[in-house]
């Protein structure tokens, strides 16, 4: 049986976490976090002082990944080499390097099947930038969530100072600009709309309204 897939794909602060979350408990499917096992790769690097730059050892850590995704009371906890790591790496830092480490073909193909793998019935939602276009391009649907880089750094200031964080609008829409043009300028696997994905622009949409479309499009492919 093929195990139906839905991906997910789009920039960073498009809504894509939080609508593949809802969309995974809606279903009762499994849910891959894909930019989770770049940070991971990137977290790892820093952990074992390897840079950035060096390719070999990169694929060498992408590749033995030590990785657990552990669910208590609906929370995932994200396990790296036995440490707890589910907010670290969440942090801008982490996240930059994910998006340099993530240009790299070898790192890539090191961690392409491991993502496969995580399609079980009775079916996955997969979050990330090339999940529709290489890691499932015979996805059952194929979703493409963008709003205004605007949108989406307002979203991420006001995520920060509801945290009590301080936060630079100015500085967050240019971290965020310079990541999504290394996303979408890599010649590997660059951030773009499948040709076959219904794309959403999720700029003046609530959750609910981006959720909503997506479950209908699932109703209608029965
Ligand atoms: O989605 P998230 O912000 O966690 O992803 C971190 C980085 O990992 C992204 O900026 C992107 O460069 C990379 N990534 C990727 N392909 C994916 C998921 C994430 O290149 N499928």
């Amino acid at each position: 049986t093929r195990v139906p897939v839905i991906t997910v794909d789009g920039p960073s602060g498009s809504g894509k976490g939080t609508v593949c979350r809802l969309l995974a408990d809606n279903l009762g499917w499994r849910l891959l976090d894909s930019g989770a096992l770049y940070r991971l790769t990137a977290l790892a690097a820093s952990h074992h002082g390897v840079s950035i730059k060096d390719e070999e050892a990169l694929v060498v850590l992408a590749a033995h990944l030590d990785v657990q995704f552990t669910s208590r009371d609906d929370v995932v906890q994200i396990i790296l080499e036995g440490e707890e790591v589910t907010q670290a790496i969440r942090s801008e830092s982490v996240g930059n390097d994910a998006s340099v480490i993530a240009a790299i073909a070898s790192v890539r193909m090191a961690l392409l099947e491991r993502q496969r793998a995580f399609a079980e019935l009775p079916g996955l939602i997969a979050d990330g930038r090339d999940m529709g276009t290489v890691v499932f391009p015979h996805a059952t649907l194929k979703v493409y969530l963008d709003a205004s880089a605007e949108e989406r750094a307002s979203r991420r200031y006001n995520q920060l100072i509801n945290k009590g964080l301080s936060a630079s609008l100015e500085v967050i829409l240019k971290d965020l600009q310079e990541r999504d043009a290394r996303d979408k300028n890599r010649s590997v696997a660059p951030l773009k709309p499948a040709s076959d994905a219904m794309v959403l622009d999720s700029t003046s949409m609530t959750i609910e309204e981006v959720l909503g479309a997506i479950l209908e499009e699932v109703r209608h492919k029965g």
